[in-house]
């Protein structure tokens, strides 16, 4: 910690009013996992490199989780399938990605942003928002903050980030991608209106190709003509959906910086599938939580840990992502009771699946406490009796002949698209 933060934590806080501009960092590392790896094995370096998230690295099956700055040139990046990246680069180097590793490089990321601010939200693996509307002033100005940081991060880890400033986490996070890699943006509110005009309306985050296409149609291409269009015409178009996106369009965005690092241990369990085309069917998408309840908690159970919250995934048609969360009630590592609870949730989107049928589905666990060796946490335990024998049954079947060993009568016919190894669990869903 630098010897001015230290001072600031000892000195009372300056008082800083909900309605004060706020200043927001956003940092997100450049191609991370490909850039670790380049980092670490000489052989990667200037040459295209494709980490995947896959079961078999021979196959064609699975996903791009980071392409190398070199491989991007050939179009394939992040999210390309790994087939269609083998067919554009047929002679770049696949690895299989060590998240191990890459959770490492992020708590000691982590542990340089916490010097900046005492306000450090987790975002992803790979990023990080940083409230420094307190904090700033002690490096100087916010830009000197950005710099000191970015220029930490290069010396320590020996990897670049790009870094964003602006005054909500909405305006950060577009500003970082504006510049990269190892790009540095501030964005001074009264700057907003012209840069972020000219750029099309998929810069905001959480519009997708389905997205842009709708707004399209009704002759939206840019985050300038999306601030021009009735709100009215969008609330009716879009719903909530639509009223987001219109306040975005003039980088309006409330949403605090919402300390989450403690320490990166383990904060949730999660499991997600995604479903081709869609489904609206409900009975089936329970079915299919199941599963994932099955898979999250059964990891849980292997690691020690129980949770008493959860959270449903569901995005919507390929245009949003949705997600509820809602308490147990007591803490628990067993599939049915996470699923009774998941299901719920699901339910209550019942209308909005009729018009977007869920493509994706995740569960997660968190609020988690480690089970201490024969633990009772409470006594919803002593009436599961029943299910925590059949998991512990079932978690020695799997223990001694694998994972697919043993399935539920109602997941058969599900087919499992899910490959390759678990996300990494950081605490963000
Ligand atoms: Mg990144």
């Amino acid at each position: 910690m630098s010897p001015a933060f230290r001072g600031h934590l000892c000195a009372p806080p300056r008082p800083v009013s909900r309605t004060a501009v706020r200043t927001v960092i956003h940092v997100d590392m450049d191609a991370y996992f490909a850039s670790v790896e380049q980092r670490d094995l000489p052989i990667y370096r200037k040459k295209p490199l494709l980490v995947c998230h896959t079961d078999d690295l021979s196959s064609y099956r699975g996903i791009v989780a980071a392409a190398s700055y070199e491989a991007r040139e050939f179009g394939v990046k992040s999210g390309t399938s790994v087939l269609e990246a083998k067919l554009k680069l047929p002679h770049a180097a696949y690895i299989a990605g060590n998240y191990e590793k890459y959770l490492h490089n992020t708590r000691l990321l982590m542990q340089i942003c916490e010097k900046y601010t005492d306000c450090l939200e987790v975002y992803s693996i790979d990023e990080a928002f940083l409230d420094i509307t307190a904090t700033a002033h002690f490096f100087g100005s916010p830009r000197d903050t950005a710099v000191r940081l970015q220029a930490e991060v290069a010396k320590k880890l020996r990897l670049t980030c790009s870094v964003g400033v602006g005054p909500n986490k909405l305006v950060a996070k577009m500003a970082s991608e504006l510049k990269k890699p190892f790009g540095l943006t501030v964005i001074e509110p009264e700057d907003l209106p012209g840069i972020f005009a000219p750029l099309p309306v998929d810069s905001i985050p959480g519009v997708g190709r389905r997205m842009r296409r709708h707004l399209d149609a009704i002759g939206i291409r840019t985050i300038g003509q999306l601030a021009e269009a009735p709100s009215g015409l969008m609330r009716e178009k879009f719903g909530v959906i639509g009223e987001i996106l219109h306040k975005a369009a003039f980088g309006i965005d409330d949403s605090p910086v919402v300390p989450s690092y403690k320490g990166m241990e383990v904060k949730s369990f999660g499991q997600s599938l995604s479903l081709g085309k869609g489904s609206a069917d409900v009975e089936y998408l329970c079915d299919v939580l199941l599963g994932l309840c099955d898979g999250a908690t059964r990891r849980m159970r292997k690691a020690g840990y129980l949770g008493r919250t959860v959270a449903v995934y569901i995005c919507l048609g390929r245009l949003f992502d949705l997600s509820r969360r809602t308490g147990l009630g007591c803490y628990t590592d067993l599939p049915g009771r996470v699923h009774d609870v998941a299901k719920d949730l699901l339910l209550r989107e019942r209308a909005s699946l009729d018009v977007y049928p869920a493509t994706k589905v995740g569960v997660s666990v968190t609020n988690l406490a480690k089970r201490e060796d024969g633990q009772q946490t409470t006594v919803f335990d002593v009436l599961d009796e029943k299910e925590a024998a059949v998991a512990a049954v079932v978690d020695r079947l799997k223990n001694r002949y694998g994972e697919k060993a043993v399935t539920r009568c109602s997941l058969i016919g599900i087919r499992n698209r899910y490959k390759g190894a678990p996300r990494a669990e950081i605490g963000i869903f």
